[in-house]
């Protein structure tokens, strides 16, 4: 079934390469079709100057009109650094490139009938009225539903059941109805009326004094809501009342050897694995916090650079001031973007969260070393510089201060502002000044940028 259909690979990037063939993006594809692959087409390469985007706009509106004739469905352009190692560079944030950036196409739109409307009850008991259109392709995709948000909106647009409507799609975005074409109305047609009676459980629908939104009353009763509603009432418990379990056992409720299906042994293996868990490393105790799109390696990248949860604390809530140097340290951890930034910091901001983490601070022990085990024999064995304290002076050529800063420390390195008899190495570039002078006097080893790069390996 697969060979009869009329499948073709095309290139548009690579992965490992065992050796460098190509200094730009566009040469790269020009050799992989070279090479006889189908590659990624149209391209066109454009050059920037002085921040003159006018060519990209160009470009932008060409392949726009260009769209219908590709033979293939796209949804915009996507702009590329073309030189490889401005590439490297820039890097990534997780898994998003930084030398690249998707420029969408305004969404499709397409007009068809409302069939009908129908309410839908979420897990909050939020009621949200939903078209069901005659179907009809926007994009290359079939659409046969589209939401109407709430009442307002249905109203401020004029929907009516029968009705002629323009609806659009912009990328994975649930369709949406741009408005109503009064002209095309059926005589027949009526006013939507919103429904006073939750469809699923059929508890009064009530709507707040300048809210938009509609809520099923039935709470617990209604099906819709149950899930929501249990986890909400399980959640009003912190990890903090974990560790004061032992503390609490037999004040309110008998004790836990008590109840049924436990004993004094499974009570007292409970207590001892919380006591266990209270000594945790730092890049664990972040990652645990569940703090959205701080994953492992995240919370490795910042317990690495911060040490100690306190010294993390600190400049969290020091960050909160945009800025500040706090931020501008936060921002500059490779591997931190802007909306990784924006949504620690809003996790910091929260009194609730704040209190949490109070609660937890004094129920939990910091480990040292901060990275785990495992991952200290990883780096440890890969990497030349790690534990090892540097110090940069004077001006680099092949990077800036901060691009060599995170390297050292994506490394395990320890990057310190001030020369010590602790110092490993000093990196001292042209214009380096008393730290390279005092690091000479206490007989340590100075390097130049060359030599530096040599010992991490040439770089990344
Ligand atoms: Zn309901």
């Amino acid at each position: 079934m697969t060979a009869s259909r009329p499948l073709q690979f095309t290139a548009h990037g690579w992965g490992e390469a065992s050796e460098s063939f190509a200094d730009t993006q566009s040469e790269a594809l020009r050799r992989i079709h070279d090479w006889g692959f189908r590659s990624s087409e149209p391209y066109q390469v454009v050059k920037v100057v002085d921040a003159d985007v006018a060519g990209l706009c160009g470009y932008y509106d060409e392949i726009e009109r260009r769209r219908s004739g590709l033979g293939f469905s796209i949804d915009g352009i996507v702009l590329k650094v073309d030189r490889l190692s401005w590439q490297g560079r820039l890097g990534f944030v997780s898994r998003s490139p930084r030398w690249a950036v998707a420029w969408k196409f305004p969404p499709e739109r397409a007009v068809t009938v409302v069939e009908d409307i129908q309410c839908q009850v979420g897990r909050t008991g939020k009621i949200t009225p939903v078209a069901h259109l005659k179907p009809i392709t926007v994009g290359g995709v079939m659409v046969r539903r589209a939401t109407l948000h709430n009442s307002d909106e249905i109203e401020r647009k004029g929907i009516r059941i029968g009705d002629t409507v323009v609806i659009q799609r912009a990328g994975d975005v649930i369709p949406q109805v741009v408005e109503a074409l009064p002209a095309q109305r059926p005589e027949t047609s009526a006013v939507y009326r919103f429904p006073e009676r939750c469809p699923v459980c059929g508890s009064r629908v009530a709507r707040e004094a300048g809210e938009a939104d509609s809520y099923c009353t039935g709470g617990l009763i209604c099906s819709a809501q149950v899930v929501e509603r249990l986890k909400h009432f399980a959640s009003r418990k912190t990890p903090v009342d974990i560790f004061t379990l032992e503390a609490r056992d037999g004040h309110q409720l008998p004790p836990l050897c008590e109840w049924e299906g436990w004993g004094e042994k499974s009570a007292r293996n409970l207590f001892e694995a919380i006591q266990r868990a209270r000594v945790i490393s730092l890049d664990r105790f972040i990652y645990a916090l569940g703090i959205r799109q701080v994953g492992a390696a995240t919370a490795r990248l910042l317990a690495r650079h911060y040490r100690s949860l306190a010294h993390w604390r600190t400049c969290m809530e020091a960050s909160q001031d945009r800025s500040s140097d706090a931020y501008v340290d936060l921002f500059s951890i490779n591997g931190i973007g802007a909306r990784m930034a924006d949504d620690l910091l809003q996790f910091i901001a929260e009194p609730h969260n704040q209190e949490v983490l109070d609660g937890l601070t004094a129920a939990t022990t910091e480990q040292l070393p901060l990275v785990t085990v495992h991952d200290y024999e990883r780096l440890s064995n890969a990497s030349p510089i790690f534990g090892k304290t540097v110090v940069f002076t004077g001006t680099l050529s092949s990077m800036s201060r901060s691009e060599a800063k995170s390297q050292a420390e994506a490394l395990g390195a320890n990057v310190a502002g001030a020369v010590s008899r602790k110092t490993d190495y000093v990196v001292a570039g042209p214009g380096a000044g008393s730290k390279e002078k005092r690091a000479r006097e206490l007989g340590l080893i100075v390097l130049s940028e060359q030599q530096w790069l040599e010992l991490i390996g040439g770089g990344q």
